[in-house]
Protein backbone atom coordinates (compact mmCIF):
# COMPACT_ATOMS: atom_id res chain seq x y z
CA UNK A 1 0.00 0.00 0.00
CA UNK A 2 0.94 3.75 -0.95
CA UNK A 3 1.36 5.95 1.64
CA UNK A 4 -0.46 9.76 -0.14
CA UNK A 5 -0.54 12.46 1.95
CA UNK A 6 -2.95 15.38 0.81
CA UNK A 7 0.16 17.80 0.63
CA UNK A 8 3.68 16.84 2.19
CA UNK A 9 5.16 20.91 3.10
CA UNK A 10 7.96 19.23 4.31
CA UNK A 11 8.33 17.60 0.94
CA UNK A 12 7.17 21.66 -0.73
CA UNK A 13 9.96 23.00 1.08
CA UNK A 14 12.63 20.52 0.22
CA UNK A 15 11.85 21.02 -3.58
CA UNK A 16 13.75 24.52 -3.26
CA UNK A 17 14.87 23.87 -0.02
CA UNK A 18 19.35 24.60 -0.79
CA UNK A 19 17.64 28.19 -1.84
CA UNK A 20 15.17 28.75 0.51
CA UNK A 21 17.82 27.63 3.62
CA UNK A 22 20.51 29.86 2.10
CA UNK A 23 17.82 32.78 2.05
CA UNK A 24 16.24 32.34 5.34
CA UNK A 25 20.15 32.72 6.75
CA UNK A 26 20.93 35.76 4.61
CA UNK A 27 18.24 37.50 6.53
CA UNK A 28 19.10 36.05 10.02
CA UNK A 29 22.53 37.13 9.80
CA UNK A 30 21.77 40.58 8.21
CA UNK A 31 20.33 41.73 11.15
CA UNK A 32 17.02 43.88 9.61
CA UNK A 33 13.64 41.90 9.75
CA UNK A 34 10.88 44.14 8.70
CA UNK A 35 10.27 46.74 5.87
CA UNK A 36 13.89 46.60 3.96
CA UNK A 37 15.14 45.30 1.10
CA UNK A 38 13.95 41.67 1.03
CA UNK A 39 9.93 43.12 1.18
CA UNK A 40 10.99 45.96 -1.62
CA UNK A 41 12.38 42.76 -4.04
CA UNK A 42 9.78 40.68 -3.67
CA UNK A 43 7.27 43.18 -4.06
CA UNK A 44 8.95 44.32 -7.36
CA UNK A 45 9.51 40.96 -8.42
CA UNK A 46 5.63 40.09 -7.26
CA UNK A 47 3.81 42.87 -9.34
CA UNK A 48 6.27 42.00 -12.65
CA UNK A 49 4.71 38.58 -12.03
CA UNK A 50 1.18 39.40 -11.72
CA UNK A 51 1.45 42.29 -14.17
CA UNK A 52 0.24 45.02 -11.55
CA UNK A 53 1.80 48.59 -10.75
CA UNK A 54 2.10 47.64 -7.12
CA UNK A 55 2.50 44.78 -4.99
CA UNK A 56 2.12 45.68 -1.10
CA UNK A 57 3.13 42.97 1.29
CA UNK A 58 1.17 42.50 4.43
CA UNK A 59 0.60 40.19 7.04
CA UNK A 60 -1.77 37.12 5.70
CA UNK A 61 -4.47 37.01 2.91
CA UNK A 62 -7.31 37.84 5.01
CA UNK A 63 -5.57 41.12 5.77
CA UNK A 64 -4.74 41.49 2.21
CA UNK A 65 -8.55 41.63 1.00
CA UNK A 66 -9.79 43.90 4.71
CA UNK A 67 -7.15 46.24 3.59
CA UNK A 68 -8.53 46.68 0.23
CA UNK A 69 -12.05 47.66 1.40
CA UNK A 70 -10.97 49.59 4.03
CA UNK A 71 -8.91 51.41 1.78
CA UNK A 72 -11.96 51.99 -0.38
CA UNK A 73 -13.94 53.08 2.66
CA UNK A 74 -10.70 55.25 3.60
CA UNK A 75 -10.97 56.80 -0.09
CA UNK A 76 -14.87 57.31 0.16
CA UNK A 77 -15.68 55.01 -2.37
CA UNK A 78 -17.44 53.03 -0.25
CA UNK A 79 -19.33 53.10 2.91
CA UNK A 80 -20.84 51.53 5.91
CA UNK A 81 -23.54 49.44 4.67
CA UNK A 82 -22.59 49.05 1.26
CA UNK A 83 -23.57 45.70 -0.74
CA UNK A 84 -20.31 43.70 -2.33
CA UNK A 85 -21.16 41.21 -4.34
CA UNK A 86 -19.01 37.68 -3.49
CA UNK A 87 -19.78 33.85 -4.12
CA UNK A 88 -21.75 31.93 -1.85
CA UNK A 89 -19.03 29.41 -2.68
CA UNK A 90 -15.74 30.70 -1.17
CA UNK A 91 -13.15 30.10 1.40
CA UNK A 92 -14.90 32.05 4.42
CA UNK A 93 -11.89 34.65 4.67
CA UNK A 94 -13.29 36.57 1.43
CA UNK A 95 -16.63 36.94 3.28
CA UNK A 96 -14.84 37.85 6.57
CA UNK A 97 -13.22 40.76 5.06
CA UNK A 98 -16.07 42.37 3.98
CA UNK A 99 -17.92 42.05 6.93
CA UNK A 100 -15.33 43.13 9.03
CA UNK A 101 -15.29 46.92 7.20
CA UNK A 102 -19.37 46.82 7.30
CA UNK A 103 -20.15 46.26 4.36
CA UNK A 104 -22.65 44.04 3.20
CA UNK A 105 -22.00 40.32 1.46
CA UNK A 106 -24.59 39.57 -1.30
CA UNK A 107 -23.83 36.13 -1.48
CA UNK A 108 -24.07 34.78 -5.23
CA UNK A 109 -24.75 31.00 -6.19
CA UNK A 110 -22.11 29.24 -8.18
CA UNK A 111 -22.26 27.04 -11.70
CA UNK A 112 -22.12 23.40 -10.90
CA UNK A 113 -19.98 22.29 -13.43
CA UNK A 114 -17.66 25.53 -12.73
CA UNK A 115 -17.81 25.62 -8.99
CA UNK A 116 -17.04 29.21 -9.70
CA UNK A 117 -19.79 32.66 -9.24
CA UNK A 118 -22.42 32.05 -12.00
CA UNK A 119 -22.15 35.43 -13.93
CA UNK A 120 -26.19 34.71 -14.93
CA UNK A 121 -27.09 35.57 -11.21
CA UNK A 122 -25.08 38.64 -10.62
CA UNK A 123 -27.40 41.45 -11.98
CA UNK A 124 -30.87 40.57 -10.48
CA UNK A 125 -28.43 41.07 -7.22
CA UNK A 126 -27.12 45.00 -7.93
CA UNK A 127 -28.96 47.36 -6.05
CA UNK A 128 -28.07 51.34 -5.66
CA UNK A 129 -25.99 50.11 -2.66
CA UNK A 130 -23.90 47.81 -4.90
CA UNK A 131 -20.17 48.94 -5.03
CA UNK A 132 -17.79 46.25 -5.64
CA UNK A 133 -18.38 42.39 -6.94
CA UNK A 134 -15.46 40.44 -5.58
CA UNK A 135 -14.60 37.21 -7.34
CA UNK A 136 -12.94 34.37 -5.99
CA UNK A 137 -10.31 32.44 -8.47
CA UNK A 138 -11.65 28.95 -6.19
CA UNK A 139 -9.37 25.97 -6.42
CA UNK A 140 -6.82 27.74 -8.29
CA UNK A 141 -9.58 28.89 -11.25
CA UNK A 142 -9.94 31.75 -13.46
CA UNK A 143 -13.58 33.12 -12.23
CA UNK A 144 -13.40 35.92 -14.40
CA UNK A 145 -15.65 36.66 -17.29
CA UNK A 146 -15.98 39.08 -19.72
CA UNK A 147 -19.37 39.62 -18.86
CA UNK A 148 -18.18 40.39 -15.18
CA UNK A 149 -15.92 43.01 -16.50
CA UNK A 150 -18.83 44.65 -18.67
CA UNK A 151 -20.63 44.53 -15.34
CA UNK A 152 -18.74 46.56 -13.28
CA UNK A 153 -18.33 49.23 -16.26
CA UNK A 154 -22.04 49.21 -16.66
CA UNK A 155 -23.09 49.97 -13.10
CA UNK A 156 -19.45 51.35 -12.35
CA UNK A 157 -18.36 48.40 -9.74
CA UNK A 158 -15.07 48.25 -8.39
CA UNK A 159 -13.35 44.95 -8.98
CA UNK A 160 -11.82 42.70 -6.47
CA UNK A 161 -10.11 39.19 -6.88
CA UNK A 162 -9.38 36.98 -4.31
CA UNK A 163 -6.43 35.54 -5.64
CA UNK A 164 -5.51 33.28 -2.41
CA UNK A 165 -5.77 30.04 -4.51
CA UNK A 166 -4.21 31.14 -8.25
CA UNK A 167 -1.27 32.35 -8.38
CA UNK A 168 -0.22 32.27 -12.08
CA UNK A 169 -3.69 32.12 -13.49
CA UNK A 170 -4.67 33.20 -16.70
CA UNK A 171 -7.62 34.75 -18.21
CA UNK A 172 -8.64 33.71 -22.41
CA UNK A 173 -6.86 37.22 -23.13
CA UNK A 174 -3.49 36.96 -21.16
CA UNK A 175 -4.03 38.76 -18.59
CA UNK A 176 -2.74 37.10 -15.06
CA UNK A 177 -5.88 37.18 -12.66
CA UNK A 178 -4.64 39.51 -9.38
CA UNK A 179 -4.07 42.34 -12.86
CA UNK A 180 -7.78 41.82 -14.27
CA UNK A 181 -9.55 43.97 -11.58
CA UNK A 182 -8.99 47.74 -9.61
CA UNK A 183 -6.97 45.49 -7.06
CA UNK A 184 -6.50 41.74 -5.82
CA UNK A 185 -5.60 40.25 -2.17
CA UNK A 186 -3.45 37.12 -2.33
CA UNK A 187 -2.33 34.57 0.69
CA UNK A 188 0.89 33.24 0.90
CA UNK A 189 -0.34 30.41 3.50
CA UNK A 190 2.25 27.77 3.18
CA UNK A 191 -0.56 25.67 1.29
CA UNK A 192 -0.80 27.85 -1.29
CA UNK A 193 0.60 27.80 -4.54
CA UNK A 194 3.20 30.10 -3.96
CA UNK A 195 3.44 29.36 0.31
CA UNK A 196 5.27 31.13 2.87
CA UNK A 197 7.21 29.06 5.89
CA UNK A 198 4.22 31.16 7.44
CA UNK A 199 1.44 33.99 7.20
CA UNK A 200 1.75 36.36 4.46
CA UNK A 201 -0.11 38.23 1.66
CA UNK A 202 -0.31 41.05 -0.48
CA UNK A 203 -2.06 43.36 -2.39
CA UNK A 204 -1.50 43.90 -5.71
CA UNK A 205 -3.41 47.27 -7.71
CA UNK A 206 -2.49 49.40 -10.74
CA UNK A 207 -4.27 52.59 -8.66
CA UNK A 208 -1.74 55.30 -7.01
CA UNK A 209 -4.07 56.15 -4.67
CA UNK A 210 -5.50 52.57 -3.11
CA UNK A 211 -1.56 51.07 -3.07
CA UNK A 212 -0.33 54.14 -0.65
CA UNK A 213 -3.51 53.67 1.44
CA UNK A 214 -3.45 49.93 1.64
CA UNK A 215 0.40 50.35 2.92
CA UNK A 216 -0.09 53.32 5.26
CA UNK A 217 -3.43 51.26 6.75
CA UNK A 218 -1.38 47.61 7.03
CA UNK A 219 1.56 50.10 9.00
CA UNK A 220 -0.36 51.29 12.04
CA UNK A 221 -2.00 53.50 9.73
CA UNK A 222 1.04 55.63 9.49
CA UNK A 223 3.09 56.75 6.03
CA UNK A 224 5.58 58.64 8.26
CA UNK A 225 6.83 58.16 11.67
CA UNK A 226 4.85 59.03 14.53
CA UNK A 227 2.33 60.53 12.08
CA UNK A 228 -0.77 59.00 12.27
CA UNK A 229 -3.31 59.04 9.37
CA UNK A 230 -5.59 55.90 10.08
CA UNK A 231 -6.33 53.83 13.17
CA UNK A 232 -4.41 50.93 11.30
CA UNK A 233 -2.72 48.33 12.47
CA UNK A 234 0.47 46.48 12.16
CA UNK A 235 -0.45 44.02 9.36
CA UNK A 236 3.54 43.56 7.49
CA UNK A 237 5.29 40.62 5.67
CA UNK A 238 8.48 39.94 7.62
CA UNK A 239 11.53 40.15 5.87
CA UNK A 240 12.05 35.96 6.00
CA UNK A 241 8.76 35.39 4.59
CA UNK A 242 9.76 38.04 1.51
CA UNK A 243 13.52 36.36 1.10
CA UNK A 244 11.50 32.76 0.91
CA UNK A 245 8.92 33.74 -1.36
CA UNK A 246 11.14 35.61 -3.57
CA UNK A 247 12.87 32.09 -4.16
CA UNK A 248 9.41 30.29 -4.53
CA UNK A 249 8.40 32.84 -7.11
CA UNK A 250 11.28 31.84 -9.69
CA UNK A 251 9.87 28.46 -9.99
CA UNK A 252 5.96 29.00 -9.64
CA UNK A 253 5.71 28.65 -13.33
CA UNK A 254 7.62 25.31 -13.05
CA UNK A 255 5.59 24.07 -10.17
CA UNK A 256 2.38 25.09 -11.29
CA UNK A 257 3.27 23.15 -14.64
CA UNK A 258 3.81 19.79 -12.24
CA UNK A 259 0.59 20.28 -10.70
CA UNK A 260 -1.27 20.37 -14.18
CA UNK A 261 0.41 17.10 -15.55
CA UNK A 262 -1.13 15.86 -12.36
CA UNK A 263 -4.68 17.63 -12.93
CA UNK A 264 -3.99 16.06 -16.56
CA UNK A 265 -3.49 12.80 -15.47
CA UNK A 266 -7.05 12.75 -13.32
CA UNK A 267 -8.81 14.13 -15.60
CA UNK A 268 -7.83 12.02 -18.50
CA UNK A 269 -8.29 8.84 -16.48
CA UNK A 270 -11.22 9.14 -13.77
CA UNK A 271 -13.61 7.10 -14.61
CA UNK A 272 -16.50 6.43 -12.38
CA UNK A 273 -20.78 6.49 -12.34
CA UNK A 274 -20.74 8.34 -9.07
CA UNK A 275 -17.87 10.83 -9.78
CA UNK A 276 -18.07 13.89 -11.37
CA UNK A 277 -15.27 16.43 -12.57
CA UNK A 278 -15.76 20.27 -13.07
CA UNK A 279 -15.61 21.33 -16.40
CA UNK A 280 -12.00 21.08 -17.92
CA UNK A 281 -10.29 24.26 -18.39
CA UNK A 282 -7.67 25.34 -20.44
CA UNK A 283 -4.35 24.59 -19.26
CA UNK A 284 -3.29 28.37 -18.70
CA UNK A 285 -6.86 29.10 -16.53
CA UNK A 286 -6.44 26.88 -13.92
CA UNK A 287 -3.20 26.60 -11.54
CA UNK A 288 -5.07 23.53 -9.73
CA UNK A 289 -4.38 24.77 -6.34
CA UNK A 290 -6.54 22.08 -5.21
CA UNK A 291 -8.31 19.31 -7.34
CA UNK A 292 -12.08 19.05 -6.49
CA UNK A 293 -14.32 16.26 -7.63
CA UNK A 294 -17.95 15.68 -7.02
CA UNK A 295 -19.19 12.44 -5.75
CA UNK A 296 -22.37 11.00 -4.57
CA UNK A 297 -20.95 8.83 -1.85
CA UNK A 298 -18.56 11.76 -0.85
CA UNK A 299 -17.63 10.79 3.08
CA UNK A 300 -17.56 6.86 1.97
CA UNK A 301 -15.56 7.53 -0.71
CA UNK A 302 -13.53 9.79 1.72
CA UNK A 303 -12.80 7.03 4.28
CA UNK A 304 -12.31 4.61 1.61
CA UNK A 305 -8.83 6.09 0.58
CA UNK A 306 -8.08 7.09 3.43
CA UNK A 307 -8.04 3.42 4.34
CA UNK A 308 -6.31 3.18 1.64
CA UNK A 309 -2.99 5.54 2.77
CA UNK A 310 -4.67 8.35 0.45
CA UNK A 311 -5.16 11.86 1.87
CA UNK A 312 -7.96 13.78 0.61
CA UNK A 313 -9.86 17.06 2.43
CA UNK A 314 -13.52 18.66 1.70
CA UNK A 315 -12.98 22.32 0.47
CA UNK A 316 -15.21 23.24 2.37
CA UNK A 317 -17.35 21.14 4.26
CA UNK A 318 -19.84 23.80 5.73
CA UNK A 319 -20.44 26.84 3.32
CA UNK A 320 -20.08 30.42 4.81
CA UNK A 321 -23.99 30.84 5.06
CA UNK A 322 -24.40 27.78 7.02
CA UNK A 323 -21.93 29.01 9.58
CA UNK A 324 -22.60 29.91 13.36
CA UNK A 325 -20.70 33.22 13.05
CA UNK A 326 -23.02 34.10 10.11
CA UNK A 327 -26.24 33.26 12.34
CA UNK A 328 -28.45 36.00 10.39
CA UNK A 329 -28.07 33.28 6.99
CA UNK A 330 -28.21 29.99 8.77
CA UNK A 331 -32.24 30.18 7.08
CA UNK A 332 -30.76 31.00 3.74
CA UNK A 333 -31.15 28.39 1.17
CA UNK A 334 -28.06 28.28 -1.42
CA UNK A 335 -28.99 24.48 -2.85
CA UNK A 336 -25.89 24.53 -5.37
CA UNK A 337 -23.41 25.85 -2.61
CA UNK A 338 -24.80 23.52 -0.04
CA UNK A 339 -24.61 20.55 -2.56
CA UNK A 340 -21.24 21.32 -3.05
CA UNK A 341 -20.83 21.58 0.68
CA UNK A 342 -21.61 18.47 0.71
CA UNK A 343 -20.14 16.09 -2.45
CA UNK A 344 -16.77 18.19 -2.69
CA UNK A 345 -13.62 16.16 -1.99
CA UNK A 346 -9.76 17.45 -2.81
CA UNK A 347 -7.58 14.44 -4.48
CA UNK A 348 -4.00 15.27 -3.47
CA UNK A 349 -1.88 17.51 -5.34
CA UNK A 350 0.90 19.42 -5.56
CA UNK A 351 4.57 20.00 -6.79
CA UNK A 352 5.60 16.89 -5.65
CA UNK A 353 3.54 14.15 -5.69
CA UNK A 354 4.70 11.39 -8.41
CA UNK A 355 2.35 10.37 -11.33
CA UNK A 356 2.99 7.10 -10.21
CA UNK A 357 1.31 7.97 -6.84
CA UNK A 358 -1.27 9.71 -9.12
CA UNK A 359 -2.14 6.84 -11.04
CA UNK A 360 -2.20 4.76 -7.55
CA UNK A 361 -4.94 7.66 -6.79
CA UNK A 362 -6.89 7.13 -9.68
CA UNK A 363 -6.84 3.02 -9.84
CA UNK A 364 -8.20 3.28 -5.90
CA UNK A 365 -11.02 5.24 -7.37
CA UNK A 366 -11.83 3.56 -10.20
CA UNK A 367 -12.25 0.89 -8.13
CA UNK A 368 -14.19 2.13 -5.62
CA UNK A 369 -17.81 0.83 -5.18
C1 LIG B 1 -6.37 31.08 2.01
C2 LIG B 1 -7.48 31.94 1.56
C3 LIG B 1 -7.71 33.22 2.07
C4 LIG B 1 -7.03 33.73 3.31
O1 LIG B 1 -5.67 33.75 3.28
P1 LIG B 1 -4.83 33.63 4.64
O2 LIG B 1 -3.45 33.98 4.20
O3 LIG B 1 -4.96 32.24 5.12
O4 LIG B 1 -5.39 34.64 5.58
C5 LIG B 1 -8.67 34.00 1.49
N1 LIG B 1 -9.42 33.55 0.48
C6 LIG B 1 -9.26 32.32 -0.02
C7 LIG B 1 -10.11 31.89 -1.17
C8 LIG B 1 -8.30 31.47 0.50
O5 LIG B 1 -8.17 30.24 0.00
Amino acid sequence: MMNIPFLSLKDVTALHGDEINAAVKRVVNSGWYLQGKENERFEADYAKFIGSKYAIGCANGLDALIWIFRAYKELGVMQDGDEVIVPANTYIATILAITENNLKPILVEPKLNTLEIDDDKIEERITSRTKAICIVHLYGRNAYTDRIGALCKKYNLKLVEDNAQAHGCKHTDGRITGSIGDAAGHSFYPGKNLGALGDGGAVTTNDDELAITVRTLANYGSSKKYVFKYTGRNSRLDEIQAAVLDVKLKYLVEDNAHRKAVANYYYDHIKHPLISLPDRLLDSQNVYHLFPILCEKRDTLHYYLEKNGVGTIIHYPIAPHKQECYKEWNGMTLPITEYIADHELSLPIGPTITLDEVDYVVDLINRFE
